[in-house]
């Protein structure tokens, strides 16, 4: 939306395809999860006065148009971000790990945690990179302190590959996690991977063969490419691109988590590739000359329960990585941060449908 509507601004034609000409709100997946919201409320039409959005999933992008169905539509450069797609594993939902990071698949989470009276639920992040690094300690604070609060005696574990969380922002983001997952009771197994061609049988062990023990199992699945994007992707779910977000094919631009962009996974990242991949397409049309691309302003919002967030923000004064480094601010947990995590919904609802409340 970010690269359509700055084509727009630029007096550019755009005609931007999205399955069932609506959007997605992805950081509503945790109230999904928690049953404070229906998934319906984060996925909604999109009414865009300046932009022609046409219903339906692409199935070929090339530099000189998109394939819709069985339809071919012709365009002088294409901007594809269909974000990434989750892993499958087997379809046996009672036995295996509840992939939980998408909002249809956090829907059927729902009920299965309602049912759990005791024992121990594990929030399970399968592989790096993945969408939103903070966001699976928020969720598993939000569920100790949601299952408190209805008297369950049920233990939250969160496992996670990596030595120490979110380690490429520094030290701090990850320790500024790790206390407040302490401080409501979440145990944090760092260094803790499943073992992934069990995990694609829906069974859950460790690289050393040994179960995880619990109940209940929430799964951040791997990510993969979109199958839209897999003949570009390169070894991981990542498409390769250049510093205006172009592949390797002229006139194809890729943009948000899709792209192997040196950010995390989040919505200020995805905004600026879109920028970027914009001013990309107005300079190879001729149309502008050849800027340098936007740099990201990441903010990412914890819930630590009890409607009390932290924000993450990232920032990158010396320009991208690796030459410049990411400089992060921790404030809060507060209620107003709280406050501001709802609000940044209501801005997100009314920039897709004017007026919405
Ligand atoms: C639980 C969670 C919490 C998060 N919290 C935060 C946060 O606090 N702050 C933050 O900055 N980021 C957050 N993020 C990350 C953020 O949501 C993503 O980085 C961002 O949504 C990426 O945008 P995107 O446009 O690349 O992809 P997506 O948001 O995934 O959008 C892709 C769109 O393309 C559509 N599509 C896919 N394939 C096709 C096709 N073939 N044809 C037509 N349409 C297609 C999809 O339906 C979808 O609407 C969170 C993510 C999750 C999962």
């Amino acid at each position: 939306m970010a690269a359509a509507l700055h084509l727009s601004a630029a007096g550019v034609r755009v005609r931007l395809v999205t399955e069932g000409g609506k959007a997605g709100y992805l950081p509503g997946v945790p109230d999904v999860i928690l049953g404070r919201a229906r998934a319906s409320r984060f996925r909604v039409p999109l009414n865009l006065p300046q932009i022609e959005v046409v219903a339906g999933r692409a199935r070929e992008v090339r530099p000189k148009g998109v394939r819709i169905g069985g339809d071919w539509m012709p365009a002088d450069a294409v901007v594809a971000a269909p974000g990434l797609t989750l892993a499958r594993q087997r379809a046996d939902p009672a036995a295996g790990p509840l992939p939980c990071w998408d909002l249809p698949s956090a829907a059927r989470t729902t009920a299965r945690l309602l049912d759990l009276e005791r024992g121990t639920v594990a929030i399970v992040i399968a592989s790096l990179p993945y969408r939103c690094p903070p966001a699976p300690f928020g969720l598993a604070m939000r569920l100790s302190r949601h299952l408190r609060e209805r008297g369950r005696g049920v233990r939250v574990v969160l496992t996670t590959p990596e030595a120490h969380p979110l380690e490429a922002l520094g030290p701090e983001p990850g320790t500024h996690l790790l206390q407040a997952c302490a401080s409501v009771g979440v145990e944090v197994r760092l260094g803790w991977a499943p073992a992934r061609e069990a995990l694609a049988r829906g069974r859950l062990v460790g690289e050393d063969g040994k179960p995880l023990a619990a109940e209940l199992v929430l799964l951040v699945p791997a990510h993969r490419p979109s199958p839209l994007l897999a003949p570009l992707a390169g070894e991981g779910p990542l498409v390769p691109v250049n510093h205006q977000f172009e592949t390797h094919w002229a006139g194809l631009f890729v943009a948000g988590d899709a792209a192997a962009s040196p950010y995390p996974r989040a919505s200020g990242a995805a905004i600026a590739s879109g920028k970027s991949a914009a001013q990309g397409v107005l300079a190879r049309l001729g149309l502008s000359e050849k800027e340098e691309g936007s740099l990201p302003q990441l903010d990412c919002y914890v819930g630590h329960g009890g409607d009390i967030y932290s924000r993450l923000s990232v920032r990158y004064p010396e320009g991208p990585p690796p030459v410049g480094h990411p400089q992060v601010l921790i404030d809060g947990p507060s209620a107003d941060l709280g406050t501001e995590f709802g609000e940044g919904f209501l801005r997100w609802l009314r920039a897709r449908q004017p007026g919405a409340r």
